[in-house]
């Protein structure tokens, strides 16, 4: 990709920018636009050209699929095999939760080019609950192929300012669209063939779905687990902060050594106080929720991480959330963080 200058943020209310970016999408560029989980990086997910720009502006692994975004629940007839955009399952699931944080994973129609879905017969649909999005989605006329707008690997954005700093020099247009709501990617579950299986817990809590359309399978995890062969992306080293990150139950001591720095992710302010009193002093704090309210937590855990990482810390210690609604999403990134920092 040629060298760019700093990408122009635009307001996402403002149609006029709305429309320049939907140009920019028409011409084959890539355009960073806020969502409701996260901020993307989108391409017209019907050319093979415009997606290769989003793996290479992320340096994204090519085996790695994008997550195809679409302006009306109706679209999903024209890029997924008629049994599965037919089976009762998606219609109810959809009706239910679109425009929203689940993203269905169904058997492709050959419109949808390979680098798109790395190869898989199968396609992940997902409708924003975001104007923003909504409004480029239509004015480009085109479905949009978008992962987190992040450098690959590195923490989601959940503001047009992460954005920048990650991919201000690869991306022409951001448009901003203030604070993400949910602020975690959103749920992907696999519904082709007939199968129900959570290949990603995300933003809707898998309780609800399960709600909906009964039991999702859970494949094991893990480098042989069936989860990699069918979700790939999911093996990936992902969510990670650049800091190193260590998971510890907030009775568990951290105490830093005279001049170490490290920096407090605590999952509530119960929690922070019995850190704080078994161990510490931390040189940075942040608490996901006050309350331990796990929506809030999810909102903030990708905020609260890229201010730890610019705290300077040399450790983030995180606490556990349990593992309920949105607390399973917010605990599969820091499991994830946490492996990619091999603490
Ligand atoms: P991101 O857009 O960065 O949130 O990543 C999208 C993720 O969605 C991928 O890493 C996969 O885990 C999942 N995904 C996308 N497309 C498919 C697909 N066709 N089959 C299974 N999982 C998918
Ligand atoms: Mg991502």
């Amino acid at each position: 990709m040629a060298a760019m200058t700093q990408a122009h943020v635009l307001a996402g209310e403002d149609p006029a920018a709305v429309a320049l970016a939907a140009e920019a999408i028409r011409r084959g560029e890539a355009v960073a636009f806020p969502t409701e989980t996260v901020y993307g990086l989108g391409a017209n997910a019907l050319d093979p050209l415009a997606v290769a720009r989003v793996f290479e502006a992320k340096g994204r692994p090519r085996f790695d699929p994008l997550i195809v975004h679409l302006a009306e629940p109706g679209e999903i007839a024209r890029y997924a095999h008629a049994a599965d955009a037919a089976d009762p399952r998606v219609a109810r699931l959809v009706e239910r939760f679109w425009p929203g944080p689940l993203t269905v994973v169904l058997r492709k129609l050959t419109l949808i080019p390979g680098i798109v879905t790395a190869g898989l017969e199968t396609v992940a649909l997902r409708m924003p609950d975001h104007p923003v999005a909504l409004a480029l989605i239509a004015a480009a006329g085109v479905p949009i192929a978008a992962p987190s707008a992040n450098r690959f690997g590195g923490l989601s954005p959940t503001r047009a300012e992460h954005v920048v700093r990650q991919l201000g020099r690869r991306v022409g247009i951001v448009l901003d669209g203030g604070p993400c709501r949910v602020g975690v990617e959103s749920t992907v579950v696999l519904l082709a063939g007939g199968r129900a299986a959570l290949l990603r817990p995300g933003g809707l809590p898998t309780e609800a779905i399960e709600e909906a359309i009964g039991p999702l399978e859970v494949l094991p995890d893990g480098p042989i687990g069936e989860l990699a062969a069918l979700s790939p992306g999911r093996q990936a080293v992902h969510y990670a902060p650049a800091t190193p990150l260590e998971l510890r139950a907030p009775d568990s001591p951290v105490r830093p050594t005279p001049g170490e720095r490290i920096g407090l992710l605590a999952a509530n302010e119960d929690g922070r106080r019995t850190a704080e009193s078994v161990g510490g002093p931390f040189a940075a704090v942040e608490v996901l929720s006050a309350t331990g309210d796990p929506v809030e937590a999810a909102a903030r855990l990708f905020e609260a991480l890229h201010r730890l990482d610019e705290a300077g810390v040399g450790l983030i210690v995180a606490q556990p959330v349990p593992e309920r609604g949105l607390g399973r999403a917010v605990m599969d990134r820091l499991r994830r963080a946490a492996a990619a920092s091999g603490a």
